[in-house]
């Protein structure tokens, strides 16, 4: 399998190369030159196949020959060691769960699948890589967590020092090992033009091998495509489901309109979005505006200019007919957020999370007018992570995970920089393990 740029002016690469560039050299994402098709067979056993089986069949053309069977199993399976199960809320509304993972979010499988694979790269190049990740707060919990005790890979994760939440920072400080914190007396932006203009220092990448670990990358994009396998894995209903996605870069509602191009049978997608409302727009106007983006409640989604939107109208070669047939995009407010979280934990006993609220509305206003579909949501977050937030609106207090609580207890450990790159590049000189 080769992957293109999407900018069309850099040299196609196979799946290694582009889990270790991350991004294309002329900016571009990377897009895989077929999208192949699943056997009828396994979509029609699905629900008698293990998940890692799926998984494996799933993944497997994506990246080729770039890792063996044995071990691509082998991380397949570490990928999606824990339940993601499908639950009822109430009548034609299911939920699937992607929040059972060690950070409590989607972004785990992601995170995990390319950790492994960067770390089965780096052994057998035999030459340890250092992944720069900037983080505004969720991210970097999953990436340190998916990275962690990976061989031959150190992690340094930058992050606005005060700036993240007092969960996000014990989930980036307190792994040690190979995850190294660097608190920066800076704002997010600043965090990432100090990665960005480390990736441009030809002296630095000289001297150590350099990689990040960005949403856009293949490896963190494509195993997304399990969360639909895995749906429909469970799904008893007899006609295919409309799925749901709470969507901010859109990667994963990207990953899931991957799956039914593989063949997956989805009778429609939604793009649930809060006030950052650029793809609705276009959907409606066909004109494609980027903003800066608008603080909410469901501050994972607050992307002004989702980056693999290009990505989907790939899938759809431009065609924005056929995309809008299959998918269709809404808005959400705060305050109706805040609304659904509570009646729908007071009339349903489901406690949804404020991303997953945004996708019950999007879901409602859908199947109110088509109310002889199901749908499912995909609920991407525990509402522990946002208990500020949800406890108020519930008037209750969250029973707080056990894997979290051990966390919660681990001391700080992160190292002090200033915005100012110099000192960065101090420290990966200076501080590299291997
Ligand atoms: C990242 C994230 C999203 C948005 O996912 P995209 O793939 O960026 O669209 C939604 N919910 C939560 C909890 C997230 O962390």
């Amino acid at each position: 399998m080769y992957y293109s740029s999407l900018q069309n002016q850099s040299p196609s690469v196979d799946f290694r190369t582009a889990t270790i560039q991350g991004q294309a050299p002329d900016g571009g994402l990377y897009f895989p030159e077929q999208i192949p098709q699943l056997p009828k067979a396994t979509i029609e056993q699905l629900p008698s196949l293990s998940r890692e089986e799926i998984a494996y069949q799933v993944i497997q053309p994506f990246v080729g020959d770039s890792i063996p069977e044995s071990k691509l199993r082998e991380i397949v399976t570490e990928t999606i060691n824990f339940p993601i199960p499908l639950k009822q809320v109430h009548d034609q509304y299911y939920s699937l769960e992607l929040f059972h993972g060690p950070t409590l979010a989607f972004k785990d499988i992601g995170a995990r699948f390319m950790s492994r694979c960067l770390g089965y790269f780096a052994q057998e190049k035999k030459e340890p890589v250092t992944v720069l990740v900037a983080t505004s707060g969720d991210t970097g919990g999953a990436v340190a967590s998916g990275f962690h005790n990976v061989e031959g890979v150190r992690v340094v994760i930058l992050y606005p020092s005060g700036k993240v939440s007092s969960v996000q920072e014990k989930q980036l400080t307190t792994f040690g090992d190979n995850i190294q914190a660097l608190e920066v007396q800076g704002n997010f932006d600043d965090c990432q033009q100090m990665v960005k203009q480390a990736f441009k220092d030809p002296e630095l990448t000289r001297a150590i091998f350099l990689t990040s670990a960005n949403s856009i990358n293949v490896a963190r994009w494509l195993p997304q495509q399990f969360y639909y396998f895995f749906a429909l894995q469970q799904w008893k209903e007899l006609k295919p489901p409309v799925i749901c996605v709470p969507s901010g870069n859109f990667g994963n509602i990207c990953a899931g309109l991957m799956a039914w191009k593989a063949g997956l049978p989805v009778a429609h997608f939604i793009a649930a979005c809060n006030a950052n409302d650029v793809v609705p727009r276009f959907l409606e106007t066909g004109a494609y505006h980027p903003q800066p983006a608008i603080p909410t409640i469901s501050n994972a989604m607050d992307v002004g200019n989702p980056s693999n939107f290009t990505r989907i109208l790939e899938i759809f070669q431009q065609n924005t007919d056929a995309l809008k047939r299959l998918l269709s995009s809404s808005r959400t407010t705060d305050e109706k957020t805040r609304d659904l979280i509570r009646s729908v934990y007071r009339q349903h006993s489901y406690l949804l999370d404020p991303h997953g609220a945004v996708a019950y509305d999007a879901l409602q206003q859908y199947l109110n007018k088509h109310p002889e579909q199901k749908g499912i949501l995909l609920e991407t977050a525990h509402p522990i992570k946002f208990l500020d937030v949800v406890e108020p609106i519930i008037e209750t207090p969250i029973p707080v995970p056990d894997s979290i609580a051990e966390t919660l207890t681990k001391t700080k450990k992160a190292y002090l920089i200033g915005k100012n790159y110099e000192e960065l590049k101090a420290y990966l000189l200076n501080s590299n393990p291997f």
